[in-house]
């Protein structure tokens, strides 16, 4: 019986895990630096919690959530974004009471897509949220967070940082009913996908990738247009500190991201080394989720990065290899072999043993493993108590003890 992995679901493995660890690595040294803490919630969560909040007309709701019914007829979700179980949970556990509140976490999402190179079913995500704080410069760390984790992970890769605001909630709530008259008036000029967006979700016809979209687009009329005076200012003090410190901002009045819950500061970082799933990272502030999630009425920013997508940038990593090998020449001598292994890896080696009992194939096998050390258990070392160690690079063999074998290999 040949089973195969279920579609969009992939394995990890040799190089791979080797970035995914480097990654998840990496997350956590940057969020001692940024004062993150980490925060690990279930892959499933009770249905609710992801409905309402990323709109029931989000294509995640509308066509890509794993629901079941759990045996009680509990409707369950696994879960196919971080930012509401993050915020779940701190409520559940009572964490708001110190603000701001920032917590990290990696781990599983899934989201039944079609899948593609970067699109996976099962794909693991990176999230860093910031709970409870309005100042603008709760939105700079954390793009600069997002940045710096980047730059540690592909430096050699091109991803830009696109930005836009939303304004206020009230603001967009006013403009998406402006957009679907405007959309609506304007019918033949749009692809038939669009069509379908009018009045559900008109945001998204924005960011629509069809050309037959690309001309009514540009004429539509501009989210900015509503947006207060002092959130524009704000907005523009982002931009500038972003630029102060280096970052190299792309405006872009289109990005509104998928899901219902972003006002104000929104971004994602892109890659042109990707193909068509070329976002990085993705997004923004979240004003208002809270409080809609039962909590206070308290502000959020945060953003989600994939890693799988991240990994495809990295460079190998290959595996890490043992420090020492052991040739044993005969099974019978085991029984002594066991007294350095035991040792050496108490004192903190990696110490490989293959069970041929063939010093050939162990030699060999150190050299293709490019391994530095080679202990050799035959017969006289067995009678004397004591261990022949060759160094491979230079080929130099000496016989040591378990006295003095750490002196030599340092
Ligand atoms: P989103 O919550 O859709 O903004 O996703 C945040 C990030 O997660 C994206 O920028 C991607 O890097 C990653 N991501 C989203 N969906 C998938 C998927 N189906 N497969 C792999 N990575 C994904």
């Amino acid at each position: 019986m040949k089973i195969n992995p279920v579609r969009g679901t992939h394995d990890l493995f040799g190089e791979e895990i080797n970035k995914f660890n480097k990654v998840v690595a990496e997350v956590k040294d940057i969020s001692q630096q940024f004062g993150f803490n980490e925060l690990i919630t279930p892959i499933f969560e009770s249905s609710e919690l992801f409905k309402k909040p990323l709109g029931e007309q989000s294509d995640v709701v509308l066509k890509e959530m794993y629901t079941f019914n759990d045996r009680n007829e509990d409707e369950i979700t696994l879960r196919p974004e971080y930012t509401t179980p993050m915020i779940r949970a701190a409520i559940s556990n009572g964490l708001l009471n110190n603000l701001p509140a920032k917590f990290f976490g990696t781990g599983q999402m899934f989201r039944r897509e079609r899948p593609q190179k970067g699109r996976y079913r099962q794909f693991n995500q990176i999230n860093f949220e910031n709970f409870g704080s309005d100042d603008f410069f709760a939105d700079i760390e954390i793009i600069s967070l997002a940045n710096t984790l980047l730059k540690k992970l592909i430096p050699n890769s091109n991803f830009t940082l696109h930005i836009n605001t939303l304004g206020a909630r009230e603001n967009l709530s006013a403009y998406k009913k402006i957009l679907s008259k405007f959309f609506n008036d304007n019918q033949k000029s749009l692809s038939k996908e669009s069509l379908d967006k009018i009045y559900i979700n008109p945001l998204r016809i924005l960011d629509s990738k069809n050309p037959e979209d690309s001309a009514i687009i540009k004429k539509s009329p501009k989210l900015i247009d509503l947006i207060s005076k002092t959130d524009l200012n704000n907005y523009e003090e982002i931009k500038k500190c972003l630029t102060d410190i280096g970052i190299t901002i792309f405006e872009d009045p289109n990005l509104v991201r998928g899901l219902d819950y972003y006002c104000h500061t929104v971004f994602e970082f892109k890659s042109n080394e990707l193909g068509s799933q070329d976002t990085l990272i993705g997004g923004g502030r979240y004003n208002g989720l809270i409080k809609t999630l039962g909590g206070q009425d308290i502000p959020g920013v945060g953003w989600a990065g994939g890693i799988e997508r991240i990994m495809l940038l990295m460079n190998s990593i290959p595996q890490k290899e043992a420090d020492i090998h052991i040739a044993i020449l005969d099974p019978s001598f085991k029984i002594h072999a066991i007294k350095i292994y035991d040792f050496l890896i108490k004192n903190n080696f990696s110490v490989y043993w293959n069970y041929k009992y063939n010093l050939k194939k162990s030699l060999s096998f150190a050299n293709e493993k490019k391994i530095n050390y080679l202990i050799i258990v035959g017969e006289n070392e067995k009678a004397n108590n004591n261990f022949s160690i060759k160094n491979l690079s230079n080929g130099k063999q000496v016989i040591v003890n378990i006295d003095n074998i750490l002196d030599y290999l340092k």
